[in-house]
């Protein structure tokens, strides 16, 4: 069966493909499926709220399964903050440098005990009749106090996950490694053991 995915990023329906495939759930970009979805304005204040917006809004324009997610990082210290705006935590849409400085600043002389943090992730899938399934996954870790790393993106050269004991930031996992213990992972490899059990 095809899943349409509200997203232009191909790098989230490549994983999603990889973890749906064994049910025989193809997913495609709207793109792909020669369908143009309206960008939908993020005014929820969770991330179940835009996940459900997103997913809603591309069901009802393609007809079609639609999967969205919404993700982020959650600071203790701030409580919660950057939350749903931490892609424009600076001010600016998805300036990941920006950002990382903003959130520096923010937790300048904060020692290591108050600087955990979690990052979010929800995965919602909306079906044609009404049906809605929602997944969550998170991932702790603490906030370092310098960028360390090259990989993944957005806040990761900062992120120190428990799952590596604090001794390397996301931005140090391969791709295999980020995936296994990540927020996201967690969000898709649920949701597609929901997907399976009604599809
Ligand atoms: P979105 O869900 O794709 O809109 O992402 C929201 C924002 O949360 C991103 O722009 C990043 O700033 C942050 N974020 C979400 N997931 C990750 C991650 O796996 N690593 C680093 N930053 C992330």
């Amino acid at each position: 069966m095809d899943y349409i995915i509200a997203t232009h990023n191909m790098k989230k329906r490549d994983e999603l493909q990889r973890i749906l495939e064994p049910i025989g759930v193809r997913v495609l970009l709207a793109e792909e499926a020669g369908i143009e979805l309206t960008d939908v304005e993020e005014t929820g204040t969770t991330f179940e709220e835009n996940a459900l917006l997103k997913a809603e809004s591309g069901c009802k324009e393609s007809g079609m399964p639609c999967i969205a997610d919404d993700s982020g990082l959650a600071v203790d210290f701030l409580d919660g903050a950057p939350g749903v705006y931490s892609a424009r935590y600076s001010g600016v849409h998805g300036d990941d440098e920006a950002n990382n400085d903003k959130l520096l600043a923010a937790l300048e002389g904060v020692e290591p005990e108050k600087r955990g943090a979690a990052y979010v992730s929800v995965v919602c899938c909306v079906y044609p009749d009404g049906r809605k399934l929602m997944a969550r996954g998170e991932c702790r870790g603490i906030i370092g106090h310098e960028r360390i790393g090259n990989g993944g993106f957005g806040y990761d050269p900062l992120f120190f996950p428990v799952e590596y004991n604090m001794e390397k930031t996301m931005a140090q996992l391969t791709a295999d490694e980020k995936d296994a213990i990540s927020h996201r992972g967690k969000a898709v490899r649920d949701i597609a053991k929901k997907i399976g059990e009604i599809k």
